[in-house]
């Protein structure tokens, strides 16, 4: 059984996909979708040697390896034209990270309509780039499981004109639009107190930027602005 994180990245794969999961570890996402009868094709991706290892094992123990191709190779680099792959999942890893690993792969992406992306933080630089490649996003979620909060991303190619506002980036445009909902106001809430103990050490230390301040003190009243909360 997939942990909820999975599950939830698992339900935004559509039916037939040929899929790449990259970082995809002991391959349980590509693993579970094929023994569903949930995907045409999958490549299950790996850096690593070790998770690489995990994942072909996990493949041949299941029976799989018509269906998910183990392949060691960094990012989007395991992709090949004749794989038609339409869905790219990155699941798992910092923002900066998947960002770096889509604008890496860039080119690979040519065929691909579908992202679906669950960064564990930095989720703004993920939506930043997203924007400034023309993936408009079409859906978002929040979720919580073992007292992490998690969101998942997913996007789709456009060929329409369209920016995101600070505020849309940090919070997320799908996520804005379906508020109010308690494990965001978690999220935010924490993220709130963060920064104001940050601002606060900031102001107490000396030869801080103000610059930096600023920028800091800019987040909080998005957050507040977002939560309602008045000072
Ligand atoms: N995707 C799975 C999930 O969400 O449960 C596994 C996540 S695991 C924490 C992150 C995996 O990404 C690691 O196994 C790591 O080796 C892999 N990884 C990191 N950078 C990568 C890259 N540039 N290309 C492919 N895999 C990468």
């Amino acid at each position: 059984k997939l942990s909820t994180r999975l599950q939830t990245v698992a339900n935004f794969v559509d039916p037939g996909a040929r899929i790449a999961d990259i970082g995809s570890d002991h391959a349980y996402l590509p693993v579970h979708l094929a023994k569903k009868d949930l995907i045409e094709f999958a490549i299950a991706g790996e850096v690593v040697k070790g998770p690489h290892e995990n994942a072909t094992t996990e493949i041949s123990e299941q029976g799989l390896r018509n269906l998910i191709d183990s392949r060691l190779g960094d990012g989007l680099a395991v992709i090949r034209p004749d794989d038609h792959i339409d869905t790219v999942v990155i699941a798992g890893m910092g923002g900066t990270l998947i960002a770096q690993i889509l604008e890496t792969g860039k080119q690979k992406l040519d065929n691909v309509t579908t992202l679906i992306l669950q960064p564990n933080v930095g989720e703004n630089r993920v939506r930043n780039w997203l924007m400034t490649n023309h993936y408009i996003i079409t859906e978002e979620q929040i979720l919580k499981e073992d007292h992490h909060i998690y969101e998942i991303i997913v996007a789709k190619k456009t060929n329409k004109t369209f920016s995101y506002s600070k505020k849309q980036l940090l919070f997320g445009p799908e996520l804005l639009n379906k508020l109010p909902n308690p494990i965001f106001k978690e999220k935010w809430e924490a993220e709130l107190a963060r920064e104001r103990i940050a601002i606060h050490q900031m102001e107490q230390a000396k030869q801080i930027p103000q610059e930096r301040i600023n920028k800091l003190n800019l987040k909080t009243s998005l957050i507040k602005e977002v939560l309602h909360i008045e000072d």
